[in-house]
Order: structure tokens, then C-alpha cells, then sequence
């Protein structure tokens, strides 16, 4: 098991990513189109038919040692994934359900230190097929281990250790933004 510093591109915040290993997460890459448009949205880059990777923990295995208070946060609907960014510098750090009880955080493995520890992709999300529509490659993996992470989180109630929300209120850290439609306009979402 391995900790892994990260940090946004500016480096104004940095944390750690505690207990990385192939199988204690999801080493994802996503092809969905709100990921595409968060990285464009975030960037001002367009991934394409890249995808974006990710990896899949629970909030109380990220800590931060500095900046913290740098971070906002954004969605494409009000009841979406909540995506959280360095405002230093703009870049999406994390993922993240908005309800603190469901303990999933999706990490940008882009902006760790070193990627040997999380292992290679072990699976693809929203896999573009030929007759238009989209799978997933490991879908019992995806799914199941997220949801096993997450209840294991809620019985011994490691859901609270997150830096992410506020636990007596379940609201975030920072308010909201959901995007205009004409900011929306110019994503492929
Ligand atoms: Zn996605
Ligand atoms: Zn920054």
C-alpha cells in the first residue's frame, strides 16, 4: 500500500491519496460525454475520443496538507456528480456523488505524482459502440466494487471522513455552480 501525493497544476493545492492499490479502487477510463465536457469546460481542451482517467476511491483515503480552501465546486444539473476543481488554477480535481453518504470520489490521475501505484486502466466506462450506443467493459467490477466500498464506508461510518462536505449539513465545501446554457452551449454535452 502506497501514498500518493497529488496536486493541482498550479500546485497551490496538495494532498495525498492514502492506501493506493490496483484493488483497493478503479482505475477507470471514462468516455462519457459530461467527463469530456468537464475536461473542455475546465481546460479549454478538448480529450475527444481519448477519454478521461480516473480513479475510483473513497473520500476519507484523500487528505490535503495545503490549499484546500481553493476548491470549488461545479455540476452540469443541480442533482449530478458534483465536480470539484482547483479555482487557482481551474483544473477538475475530483468526482463525486452529492449526497456524503454514498462515499465514492473519482480522483483525475493526471494530477498524481507518480500513476505505478493505482496500476494500469482496469476498465472503460461509456465504451462508444459501433451502432452508436456506449458500454462498459467490467461492469460487475465498476459496480460492484464501488458499491461494496461504499457500503463498507456507511456501516463503519468512514463516510464521515471526508473533506468534501459538510457532515451535519450534507453540503459541500463550496457552493454549487451549475454552468449556463451558454456556457453549456459550447460543450458536447
Ligand atoms: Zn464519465
Ligand atoms: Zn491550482
Amino acid at each position: 500500500m502506497t501514498d500518493v501525493p497529488f496536486s493541482c497544476q498550479c500546485g497551490e493545492i496538495r494532498g495525498t491519496l492514502h492506501h493506493v492499490t490496483p484493488q483497493n479502487g478503479n482505475h477507470v477510463r471514462c468516455y462519457c460525454n459530461a467527463c469530456r465536457a468537464a475536461v473542455l469546460y475546465t481546460t479549454g481542451e478538448d480529450v475527444g475520443t481519448r477519454g478521461v482517467e480516473l480513479y475510483q476511491t473513497t473520500p476519507d483515503k484523500i487528505s490535503f496538507q495545503q490549499g484546500r480552501g481553493n476548491l470549488g465546486v461545479f455540476s452540469f444539473s443541480p442533482k449530478k456528480l458534483l465536480r470539484f476543481r482547483a479555482i487557482c488554477c481551474g483544473v477538475q480535481m475530483f468526482t463525486m456523488l452529492p449526497t456524503p453518504k454514498f462515499a465514492l470520489a473519482g480522483v483525475m490521475t493526471n494530477l498524481l505524482e507518480d500513476k505505478t501505484a493505482i496500476g494500469p486502466i482496469a476498465m472503460e466506462a461509456f465504451v462508444p459502440q459501433p451502432d452508436g450506443r456506449s458500454k462498459h467493459s467490467s461492469i460487475l467490477r465498476l459496480y460492484g466494487g464501488t458499491m461494496w466500498r461504499a457500503l463498507v464506508a456507511r456501516i463503519t461510518g468512514r463516510w464521515k471522513q471526508t473533506s468534501f462536505f459538510n457532515i451535519k449539513t450534507g453540503q459541500p465545501v463550496a457552493e454549487v455552480y451549475v454552468p449556463t446554457p451558454e456556457e453549456r452551449a459550447k460543450l458536447p454535452l
